[in-house]
């Protein structure tokens, strides 16, 4: 089985955006890496495909590490999930070998700054041009957080039409959150409608044989015109992703870095196997006929409800509705398919683990 490693490089970050408050505390996520990268290549040697995700903090903070890593494991698949800001920390042989960059960027300049400071949005859109200036040509990824003040289908739409990035991925901030002032009204007023028109608007763009980059779009679809199902989660959190911290922990998912449910050993005393598939997804989700498109979708949020039940059921009411607005044209979408209007390829996202979850 391949696996995606989710490989802290520090735990702290040059930013303090508002979602996460900026670095770990250095007791939870030490800044240093206290492992050598003899044991992360001993702990993925029998990984036939490893995919690395180089995680933070910010990861590039610590890019000596970076550089071992790639140096020393040349046969895994890099991915990075990076604020944007540093990139000129690491040279462009090494951008170059990276298969997908994940840059964080929320949508408009006013949206991005609001919570992410004063300037980030330029940096991101200077740091995408360099990477693309150098060579970079793997998938450049815009990984937006969504917040009251996120209209989906303006701020994706301009995010796409920037012309930098070949996806746009975006995740609910409903984990721990307590910015929002009404969740219920902003789904109603901007989110769902914002939603159906971005789905409208994918499907117009297909109809002339264009596929936009959207991850939730094309994830969701591409299972749905296969057959297949989502995997459960479709993160793959603790079944096809680890996350290992600092000090070699390996957790279950990289934010859950205080849970202990999610503490499954350490790269120096345990093998790989031995710590895959001891947490999972449950009820409600195993008996929900949305499972096979929506995967329990966070197992972070699944275990701690930190909303509460009624909380996580709101939040499913809104990937049910993503789900239900993709099967209404996923009839369509398969004659596009058959006319050859648009091909199987790009709706299969992501060709492989590289961190975008699919379900918002
Ligand atoms: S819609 Fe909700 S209950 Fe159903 S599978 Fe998804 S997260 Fe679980
Ligand atoms: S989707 Fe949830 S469980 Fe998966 S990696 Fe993200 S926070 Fe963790």
């Amino acid at each position: 089985m391949t696996v995606l490693y989710i490989v802290f490089t520090t735990g702290r970050c040059n930013l303090k955006c508002e979602y996460c408050g900026g670095s770990f505390p250095e007791s939870l996520v030490p800044y240093e890496v206290k492992y050598g990268v003899d044991d992360l290549k001993r702990f993925i040697s029998d990984d036939p495909a490893p995919t690395i995700c180089f995680y933070g903090g910010e990861p590039l903070l610590n890019r000596n590490f970076i550089r071992s890593v790639m140096d020393e494991i040349p046969r895994a698949r890099f991915v990075i999930q990076t604020n944007g800001t540093l990139v000129r920390r690491l040279e462009p042989e090494y951008w170059r070998r990276f298969e997908t960059v994940l840059l964080s960027i929320d949508g408009r300049q006013e949206v991005t700054d609001h919570y992410r400071g004063s300037g980030v949005y330029r940096r991101v859109l200077e740091a995408a041009r360099w990477l693309r200036l150098n060579g970079f040509r793997g998938d450049l990824v815009a990984r937006m957080t969504v917040t009251e003040i996120t209209d989906i289908y303006l701020d994706v739409k301009h995010l796409l039409e920037l012309g930098l990035f070949d996806h746009v991925h975006w995740q609910l901030d409903v984990v721990w959150s307590n910015r929002w002032r009404d969740f219920d009204g902003w789904c109603e007023r901007s989110y769902l409608p914002g939603l159906k028109r971005l789905i409208n608007l994918w499907l117009d763009e297909a109809e002339r044989g264009i596929v936009l980059g959207i991850v939730p779009i094309i994830g969701v679809l591409g299972a749905m015109v296969k057959g297949e199902r989502l995997d459960c989660p479709p993160c793959g959190a603790g079944k096809t992703s680890l996350a290992i911290s600092t000090d070699g922990t390996i957790l279950a998912c990289p934010i859950a870095v205080d849970a202990r449910w999610a503490r499954l050993g350490n790269i120096i005393e345990d093998s790989r196997l031995k710590v895959v598939g001891k947490v999972g997804i449950g009820e409600p989700c195993l008996s929900c006929t949305y499972l096979k498109y929506c995967g329990g979708r966070c197992l972070y949020s699944h275990i701690e409800r930190l909303w509460g039940e009624d909380g996580f059921r709101r939040v499913c009411r809104v990937t049910i509705k993503l789900i239900e607005g993709l099967l209404e044209i996923k009839g369509r979408v398969i004659e596009l398919l058959r006319g050859g209007t648009i091909s199987l390829k790009e709706l299969s996202y992501p060709p492989f683990n590289n961190t975008t979850e699919i379900i918002p």
